[in-house]
């Protein structure tokens, strides 16, 4: 088999059980490999580390498949690992029953660039790396197999893809589209998932159990929620017993889809709840222009720093909104603010946040730190696999 070799030192990570081998790191390749072919890792003296998924045009050479040099990357090593991602989660009782599922979380999950969602009985797969793209079919047939789900969704669309020299896939694999559509019911409220043009997979199961705290903590609270997308966060403040639902997002679609999952549980008062399509960096200050109020604000937007160098500008945009949201919350109230910038850590989130705070004037505290659910599992050696966090600060 084809061998990389590491630069001398350049073992020190693998040995860490870090999957990546940066361009860097690499002195030679012994051999040929294709894009996605499996290599021995050596390290310069020779000793054998493990084996890896080549990756001839990203700065992330190689990802380490297995740490054992001489297990034998095949069907049976992608069933194993399947089944060992499977069982993690039926080992969590609070994921049982779960309808939307993150079933494989790349990395973390010991499936470098492979994401596998659940969402009922559809299977909605992104492949994002070389190797994970080479191995597509054995890791799909093993996930419908353990799980005994027909329909089965490509969405190897992301911008990393590009990264690897792969172009977009997106299709079937197997079945078709439910007549009805996908639907799941998370914490008792029913949501439409759109697999094909949605973001994502379709759907941000990473914020569930955040979406179930936001529900218990909106009764009897005026909730506004910005980048509502589908949804999600204002229909558990409904479901919650909050008496009146502001939800804002720029996209037209992702507004009309809230619509619908609103009209699709008729248990809640439809009456309570306003979409409003807008900027919610305008917004927030034309709301408060208008005088308004909330008791809980929910921001979660989108990526504004994908890598650190994009964190300065990020900084400028979270404080921005964080700020605003802060001048709009009645005494007592509560602000739920999220970053899933992997170009932001945690501390530079809670100085952004703390700054917004102290320029808006208002005395804040922390009461909970959120991060994403437990179906999405952050590897100990593989910290850029934590990308979600949030903080619950209470003011006044
Ligand atoms: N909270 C949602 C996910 C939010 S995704 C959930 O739990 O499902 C981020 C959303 O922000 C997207 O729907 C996108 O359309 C919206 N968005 C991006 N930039 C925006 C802006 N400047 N103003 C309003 N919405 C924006």
């Amino acid at each position: 088999m084809t061998q990389l070799v590491l630069k001398p030192g350049r073992e020190r990570s693998v040995l860490r059980r870090h999957p990546w081998l940066f361009e860097g790191a690499v002195e030679r390749l012994d051999g040929r490999a294709k894009s996605g072919d499996t290599v021995t890792v050596l390290a310069a003296d020779g000793r054998a580390l493990g084996r890896a998924a080549w990756s001839p045009e990203s700065s992330i050479r190689a990802r380490m498949w297995s740490f054992d040099p001489n297990e034998i990357i095949d069907d049976v090593f992608f069933k194993r690992r399947v089944a060992a991602a499977l069982a993690r989660r039926a080992a969590l009782p609070e994921l049982a029953g779960q309808q939307g599922l993150r079933l494989i979380h790349a990395e973390s999950d010991g499936l470098p660039g492979v994401i596998c969602d659940r969402y009922a009985e559809t299977l909605v797969f992104a492949f994002s790396s070389a190797g994970a793209d080479k191995w597509r079919n054995a890791i799909s047939l093993a996930v419908q197999k353990a799980t005994g789900c027909t329909r089965v969704y490509e969405r190897s669309d992301a911008d990393l893809r590009t990264l690897e020299g792969l172009g977009p896939r997106c299709g079937w694999l197997h079945g078709d589209l439910p007549e009805e559509g996908v639907v799941i019911e998370e914490h008792g409220v029913c949501m439409e998932v759109d697999v094909v043009a949605g973001h994502k997979t379709g759907f941000y199961l990473d914020q569930r159990e955040n979406r179930l705290l936001t529900r218990t903590l909106s009764k009897g609270r005026r909730v506004l929620n910005c980048f509502c997308y589908t949804g999600a966060f204002s229909l558990q403040a409904l479901a919650g017993g909050a008496p009146r639902v502001l939800s804002l997002d720029s996209s037209g679609p992702a507004l009309e889809a809230a619509r619908r999952n609103l009209a699709r549980n008729p248990q809640l008062d439809a009456t309570r709840a306003e979409w409003r399509e807008a900027d919610v960096f305008e917004e927030l200050r034309a709301l408060r222009a208008a005088g308004e109020r909330f008791d809980l604000i929910v921001l979660d937007p989108p990526k504004f720093a994908p890598s650190p160098a994009h964190a300065e500008r990020a900084s400028r945009a979270y404080k921005d909104i964080n700020l605003n949201a802060f001048k709009l919350l009645a005494p007592g109230g509560l602000l739920m603010t999220y970053s899933c910038s992997g170009g932001v850590g945690i501390e530079l989130f809670q100085k952004i946040v703390a700054g917004a705070a102290l320029d808006a004037g208002v005395d804040a505290r922390i009461v909970r730190r959120l991060t994403a659910s437990a179906d999405h599992p952050v590897l100990l050696d593989f910290p850029e696999g934590e990308y979600l966090k949030g903080l619950v600060c209470a003011v006044g």
